[in-house]
């Protein structure tokens, strides 16, 4: 089992078969996550250096969880990302990690394209855990993962990405991925938070109107407003964003079908999802949690040369 890449950059790089090849082995590593002893040896001897400049629970969680899983070696390194300079920290993160020795990196940035930048200088495997507002495409994996699990199949699925699409980097990941499995994609929120060129750029649909994407979709992925992104006033306030966009099970309940509710989280509730939305029977968001932490040992086995799973 191998890949067509050297490194996870971002879905855009991958081929229709990685990403299949990525969802069957973390249905492998579920299994295993399923058993008594729930740890395999396979990437025993391989060390690995989880490179964080910008805040991460999830992810950061889920990676070093899925690293010692498989037995492999990991070394921690954070950094806030406001006190320091950007070029001057990502050469020395290179110098840093070339003197170390690390066969791999998994690494989350503020600045789109530094685990870019990154693979360009070393020699170990880089998977891109977020950055800027590029590209989280272990986010996309886990919510593709999710989404078979629950209906069978991605191709044909209509999925509605909802919120703010301009400062989403699981919005690219997952419109990357859900095109090139052959999902039906819709983007849906304020005006001013859809870039004008989602259409042509991406060959998705447009929705301003939340009912509509809602009525029209299998599953709906909710996304936060990234606030932390925006440098100007994109909407009024958060409590009008909830009136207009904010997805409840009263709104849920009206609708003619029963539609799946998803979130990368963080959850910012009462804006994007009210609790009954987010705790009912139609959300699978800690479902997504769970499988996170398989397709991560699958990125991460299969990024090290695919090794003996089981033994
Ligand atoms: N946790 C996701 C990310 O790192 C989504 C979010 O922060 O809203 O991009």
């Amino acid at each position: 089992m191998q890949l067509s890449v050297k490194h996870l950059l971002g879905i855009r790089d991958l081929i229709p078969q990685d990403i299949q090849t990525i969802l069957d082995t973390a249905t492998q590593f579920k299994e295993v996550l399923q058993r008594p002893i729930k740890k395999v040896p396979s990437l025993r001897d391989v060390t690995i250096v989880n490179l964080f400049f910008e805040n991460s629970t999830r992810t950061r969680i889920s990676f070093e969880l899925a690293e010692k899983r498989l037995s492999a070696d990991t070394v921690n390194f954070s950094a806030s990302a406001s006190s320091v300079a950007k070029g001057e920290t990502l050469l020395d993160t290179v110098n840093n990690i070339l003197s170390m020795k690390v066969d791999m990196v998994v690494m989350r940035h503020s600045a789109s394209g530094a685990p870019h930048f990154l693979a360009q200088h070393i020699p170990a495997a880089i998977i891109n855990a977020g950055d800027g507002i590029n590209e989280h495409p272990t986010q996309a994996l886990l919510d593709a993962f999710s989404i078979r699990e629950k209906l069978g199949n991605i191709a044909g699925k209509k999925i509605a990405i909802i919120g703010d699409i301009m400062h989403s980097r699981v919005a690219l990941s997952n419109i990357y991925l859900l095109k090139k499995m052959g999902a039906e994609v819709m983007v849906a929120g304020p005006p001013t938070l859809i870039p004008k060129y989602m259409k042509e750029a991406f060959d998705v649909r447009v929705e301003y109107n939340l009912r509509n994407a809602l009525e029209w979709c299998d599953v709906a992925n909710v996304l936060r407003i990234q606030l932390e992104r925006q440098n100007q006033v994109l909407f009024s306030s958060l409590r009008e964003y909830n009136l207009a966009y904010g997805i409840n099970k009263k709104l849920l309940d009206s609708l003619s079908k029963e539609i799946i509710i998803m979130h990368p989280g963080p959850i910012n509730r009462g804006v994007e999802l009210d609790s009954d939305a987010a705790d009912s029977k139609q959300s699978i968001i800690l479902q997504q949690v769970e499988n996170g932490l398989a397709v991560r040992m699958a990125v991460l086995y299969l990024l090290s040369g695919g090794r003996e799973m089981n033994n």
